[in-house]
């Protein structure tokens, strides 16, 4: 899948979940990481292709911190990272499922930058909008994610240059 792709589904993926702008900004953050094998010079989908990576990575640090922000950073990432890889699950080339090295799982669904990755970003936008203007539960939700967010990087700020 593009990445343009991975970013607008995961972001709409939280925000279909009614997560606010720090759950947002993770999933985006996560979207992207399993491609870094290119930048890198890893094999193709292999090792940075594998869920159980960040399924711990993120998966730990979310268990282990009390910060509420951080708490829902980490959760997002993992999601965000997993749902790269099971985006690219449904392009022909497929991603390790057991084996990081091993043969490739794919459900031959689409080729990378074929139509169907493209309609399933709108379909998720789409959604989304929808959501936004006739749930006045997403606004709402979002709202007080927002004002969590800010209450916490005012009293963060406060501690640090009091
Ligand atoms: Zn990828």
């Amino acid at each position: 899948m593009k990445h343009i792709n991975h970013r607008i589904v995961s972001a709409g993926v939280a925000a279909i979940a009614g997560a606010g702008p720090v759950a947002i900004l993770g999933a985006v953050a996560g979207s992207v990481l399993p491609d870094f094998d290119i930048p890198l010079g890893i094999p193709h989908r292999t090792i940075t292709h594998w869920w159980p990576l960040y399924a711990i990575a993120f998966g730990a640090p979310w268990l282990a911190t009390t910060n509420p922000i951080l708490h829902q950073f980490f959760l997002w990432v993992a999601i965000g990272s997993v749902l790269h890889i099971l985006e690219d699950s449904l392009t022909v080339g497929g991603v390790p499922l057991l084996n990081p090295f091993g043969k490739k799982f794919s459900f031959k669904v689409t080729r990378t930058g074929g139509i169907l990755e493209y309609l399933i970003s709108l379909g998720i936008v789409v959604a989304v909008v929808l959501l936004f203007l006739k749930d006045p539960y997403y606004s709402q939700s979002f709202k007080e994610s927002t004002v969590m967010m800010m209450e916490h990087l005012r009293s963060l700020f406060r501690t640090i240059a009091p």
